[in-house]
């Protein structure tokens, strides 16, 4: 089978290019004698590779000193348990937005940990929108409030961050960073699943202010899960996910070559643009999501019956398209095109939907 254009929400494509490097250096990586799978975690060559990671990605996304840059294991939904057990006092309130699956996840997390204040929600229309926080809603004492800044599931992103007083803003950017400049300044943290747009699942990168994660914690918390802990030993107390933290440095590199993120989210958007065009324009696609809450790694977009919805799948597929079918919560389709996917992959899909409403059949 030749290689496809894969769609998956993730783990999701990763450039050739990419590949072909971490195919080249499998065996053998330069300078080292072995392969990366192999090395030690405290070897020079594995220093190198976790340093260079990190410095690629302060360098394109603009990470200022004072904040840490963590690899962590167990990607992000072990993040969901991070952020109340090393910000919060048991207990203490934290507030929570819920815009789809995952920041409600995040909050039935935390609620084992914290007071959970659910201080706006979508749920009124299927998460389709990015619901307004009323600033007066939340405590000044709240230890956190958490968004989840890019919905993978739903597709929508939050174009404009809420306003949150002195409260510490958190948020899941698993599904939009390095695809969309993120103003890392305007967060207290920051953490992201690496299988979207930076590599291997597993893998969670945590980018947070030193000031807010230096703190002693309850004794009670695994090691594992304390930021201070990963940040004193620069993300490696115990064996760090050494081949995730090796593709990262990868993705990032590509992303810096290519002209950073600002050009990935130049190239995202017009993948996404030709998407909801084509969608727009439709008289049997359709996209449920506000117009000023779109995101441009996430397009979902449904048809008028399920019998449809499986006959457009089939074509897709037969052209070489994966990984169309929507979240199993939710149906439909869904598209996700990270920076991994080339805009000929977009092209394809275009020109499938319109022949699909042509009335094609393949
Ligand atoms: C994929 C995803 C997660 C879950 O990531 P895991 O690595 O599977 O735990 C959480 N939040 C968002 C926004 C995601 O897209």
């Amino acid at each position: 089978m030749e290689r496809v254009f894969n769609f998956s929400a993730g783990p999701s494509a990763i450039p050739e290019e990419v590949l072909q490097e971490a195919q080249r250096d499998l065996f053998n990586y330069p300078g080292a004698g072995c392969s990366v799978l192999e090395m030690s975690h405290r070897s020079a060559s594995f220093q190198s590779i976790i340093d260079e990671a990190e410095a690629t990605l302060r360098r394109i996304m603009n990470i200022p000193e004072e904040y840490a840059v963590l690899f962590m294991q167990g990607g992000a939904t072990l993040q969901f348990a991070a952020v109340p057990m090393n910000l919060a006092a048991r207990g203490q309130k934290a507030c929570y937005a819920l815009t789809g699956q995952f920041s409600t996840k995040a909050m039935e997390e935390g609620k084992k940990w914290v007071d959970p204040i659910i201080v706006s929600s979508s749920k009124d229309k299927t998460f389709s929108y990015i619901p307004k926080i009323d600033p007066e809603a939340i405590p000044e004492d709240a230890a956190y409030l958490h968004i989840c800044a890019n919905n993978t599931i739903f597709g929508t992103t939050y174009w404009n961050l809420p306003e949150h007083g002195n409260v510490p803003l958190v948020a899941d950017w698993s599904s939009a960073i390095l695809g969309v400049e993120i103003d890392v300044k305007k967060h207290d943290l920051i953490y992201a699943g690496a299988q979207k747009n930076m590599g291997p699942s597993g893998m969670a990168v945590v980018i947070a202010k030193k000031s807010l994660i230096d703190r002693e914690i309850d004794p009670v918390v695994p090691v594992m899960l304390s930021y201070k802990t990963a940040m004193d030993n620069g993300s490696m107390y115990n064996t760090p996910p050494c081949f995730s933290i090796y593709m990262a440095g990868l993705m990032a590199k590509w992303v810096e070559k290519e002209g950073g993120v600002a050009e990935m989210e130049r190239r995202n958007r017009e993948k996404a643009g030709m998407l909801y065009e084509v969608i727009d324009n439709s008289k049997i696609f359709s996209n449920p999501v506000a117009e000023d809450s779109r995101s441009i790694t996430n397009v979902t977009f449904t048809l008028p019956t399920q019998e449809d919805t499986e006959a457009f799948l089939k074509m897709a597929k037969n052209r070489g398209m994966i990984n169309l079918k929507g979240h199993r919560s939710v149906g439909g389709c869904r598209a996700s095109m990270y920076n991994g996917m080339p805009i000929e992959g977009t092209k394809a899909l275009v020109q499938c939907i319109k022949d699909f409403e042509a009335g094609k059949r393949e």
